[in-house]
């Protein structure tokens, strides 16, 4: 049985494993955001509201560019739930 390919849970996308070169890591690599994931970051956290938490950039004037998961339902959703982690 083939292991399932990883994909990006930003753009669905099939991620490559990539061994970083400093620290001889393993990380899965989306080529298509550009972003490298600790293999055991792949897992997407539901938000409270039990939807895939939405990656999001915080723009606040402290943490402004910072990457967060938020609820996964629309910002202009009133149901939406406070659910927040830093990604
Ligand atoms: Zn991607
Ligand atoms: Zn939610």
């Amino acid at each position: 049985m083939a292991t399932p390919t990883p994909v990006c849970p930003d753009c669905s996308q099939p991620m490559t494993h990539f061994i970083a070169q400093s620290s001889g890591r393993p990380y899965m690599k989306c080529y298509d955001c550009n972003i490298l994931r600790a293999e055991r970051d792949t897992r997407i956290p539901n938000c409270n509201c039990g939807m895939t938490a939405k990656l999001r950039t915080s723009r606040t004037q402290h943490n402004y560019g910072r990457k967060f998961r938020g609820c996964g339902k629309a910002v202009s959703d009133t149901t939406k739930c406070d659910f927040f982690l830093w990604a």
